[in-house]
């Protein structure tokens, strides 16, 4: 099964990619945990896509395919954080079929109250943020280590990442409609409940 999930930054996609992942037994594709993983290593690709990153612009097309095409693996997946306009969605569609698109809608004041409040932990991944903090501030429940904060989770970036999204990755959702493989979840929903709606629907087309 190859699924796609969508939504704006903060909308829950990589918490709900993540949970998917481990009850269906996929791999979760995040094109920005990818590129953040770049940007550790410090390799010659990191250097080209920072300044992108740290303003929330898309990465060029070419930059990401490539990425994407060497990160894919031959069994099922979800991906997160692609595609990210028609044209990269015209691009996978040359590589797979798509099985099932799931868009997780939020207003945008809460994406951005959400945005903020995000910490990640450093060294297993966990999110933490306004609906589920850690228990105490800045270490991570399941593991101990510290967390951070994304440098592109603040409030100028955040808006920034919002008109990318609203002007070049919702055509998506008519895109996906028009193939009948899209499929709406109310994102401002609690993670248990998105995450019950997300399986009912995908149970109905294995
Ligand atoms: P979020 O969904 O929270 O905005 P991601 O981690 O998915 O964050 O992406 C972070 C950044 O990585 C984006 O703002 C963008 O610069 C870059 N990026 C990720 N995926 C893509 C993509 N498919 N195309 C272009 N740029 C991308
Ligand atoms: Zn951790």
């Amino acid at each position: 099964m190859k699924l796609i999930i969508l939504g704006k930054p903060s909308s829950g996609k990589g918490t709900q990619a993540k949970l998917l992942a481990q009850k269906l037994n996929l791999k979760h594709i995040s094109t920005g945990d990818l590129l953040r993983h770049e940007l550790k290593l410090k390799t010659p690709l990191a250097e080209k896509v920072e300044s992108y990153m740290k303003t929330g612009s898309l990465v060029p097309d070419s930059l990401i395919i490539e990425l994407l095409k060497n990160n894919l693996p031959n069994d099922d997946y979800i991906l997160d954080g692609f595609p990210r306009s028609l044209s990269q969605a015209e691009e996978l569609e040359k590589i797979i079929k798509i099985d099932l698109v799931i868009d997780l809608f939020c207003e945008d004041d809460l994406i951005i109250k959400r945005t903020i409040e995000r910490r990640i932990c450093q060294s297993c991944g966990a999110i933490y943020g306004l609906t589920v903090p850690s228990k105490v501030p800045n270490v991570c429940d399941k593991c101990g280590s510290s967390l951070y904060q994304r440098p592109d989770d603040n409030e100028e970036t955040i808006k920034n990442r919002l008109d990318v999204y609203n002007n070049e990755t919702s055509p998506l959702i008519d895109y996906y409609k028009s193939k009948d493989l899209y499929f709406l979840v109310d994102g401002s929903l609690q993670i248990p409940e998105v995450q019950e709606l997300a399986m009912k629907k995908i149970a109905t087309i294995k």
